[in-house]
């Protein structure tokens, strides 16, 4: 199976062009955000405070990984918690910052290592999140690393909130970013760095060139 990594900070456009390159390779995408945002959503609905770490692994060790599952609906990924469809429900900022809260603990990382590996192992797949280049598919076919200035991503994420009826501006925006980075890149387990042989690329520009940039570096590597 091919796999393709891409991984990168918020708002970088990692889910935009992994949905690009999945539609013109006839590939899978995998959006690994959205399974901490499921989980993250499964902590708040049962009440449990994020920061309180004992208390999230304790709801963690009951959970059955079973219970999350990832389906995709016309290459649109769903995310299905307890059988109930909650897609429409994890791209709050409450949720954005209590997955990157919980992420950071290492029993939650465990806990999804094997359902992520798992789908590339069965599907030609480009997976975005923060450690699939470093932790999850180590020898991934391609490992490309993405970044943007902090006032594109800004702005990008605030539109898309603001799309989803969210009253926010881009200077908040901006600042939970910014903390949320903070929170990926310094966490002891998994941090959301570079791997090695990971590709930087930089979206700050035209994004239609950033796709032809990625796909010449895939078609060449997989050709
Ligand atoms: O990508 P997205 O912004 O939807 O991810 C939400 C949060 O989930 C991130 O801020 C990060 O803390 C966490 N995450 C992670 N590892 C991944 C994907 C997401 O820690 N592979």
């Amino acid at each position: 199976m091919i796999s393709i990594a891409i991984d990168g900070p918020s708002g970088s456009g990692k889910s935009t062009l992994a949905n690009a390159l999945a539609d013109k390779l006839g590939f899978v995408h995998l959006d690994t955000g959205a399974i901490y945002r499921t989980v993250a959503l499964y902590v708040m609905e049962k009440g449990v405070d994020p920061h309180d770490t004992g208390s999230v692994v304790a709801l963690i060790e009951e959970m059955d990984i079973g219970d999350i599952k990832i389906e995709h609906v016309g290459g649109a990924q769903r995310m299905i918690l307890d059988g109930e469809d909650v897609t429409g429900y994890i791209r709050t900022s409450e949720i954005s910052s209590c997955a990157s809260t919980i992420s950071a603990i290492p029993a939650v990382r465990t806990f999804l290592l094997e359902l992520q590996r798992d789908f590339a192992r069965r599907n030609n797949v480009i997976m975005d999140g923060r450690d699939i280049g470093t932790v999850i598919l180590p020898n991934a076919t391609v490992k490309f690393f993405m970044t943007a200035s902090d006032d594109a991503r800004a702005e990008r994420r605030c539109a898309e909130l603001k799309e989803k009826g969210e009253d926010v501006t881009v200077e908040a925006v901006k600042a939970a970013m910014a903390e949320r980075d903070k929170n990926d890149r310094t966490r002891k387990t998994a941090p959301a760095i570079p791997a090695d042989d990971a590709i930087m690329l930089d979206n700050s520009g035209l994004f239609e060139d950033t796709v032809e940039k990625a796909l010449k570096i895939i078609e060449e590597k997989i050709k």
